[in-house]
């Protein structure tokens, strides 16, 4: 019997204020046995993010992007993006508006 959807915390730690976390000198900190459980929340999120984004289209640098504009470029404004997107020359220096 556990107490968590991924089977790692006894019902007393998932239970736990606020997931286990707590407020310390340091700052934030999780209780040690939520420590794994955090673990397993991360990988099972990031899990999900590789999937869906596995399905979203690419920019030639490699990138994926939700959508790319119409040059088919994510939405990066590297030198090489700008090249691509016909616009030469900009000045690095120049603040953005
Ligand atoms: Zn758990
Ligand atoms: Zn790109």
């Amino acid at each position: 019997m556990t107490g968590c959807r991924f089977g790692c915390c006894t019902p007393e730690a998932a239970a736990l204020p606020d997931g286990g976390w707590k407020s310390t000198e340091k700052g934030w900190a999780i209780d040690e046995r939520r420590a794994e459980h955090l673990r397993r929340e991360w990988a099972a999120t990031s899990a999900r993010i590789d999937k869906a984004q596995s399905d979203y289209p690419k920019c030639p640098c490699g990138q994926r992007a939700v959508a790319l504009d119409k040059f088919g470029l994510c939405s990066k404004t590297t030198d090489e993006h700008q090249r691509r997107r016909g616009i030469y020359a900009a000045p690095k220096t120049k603040a953005r508006a």
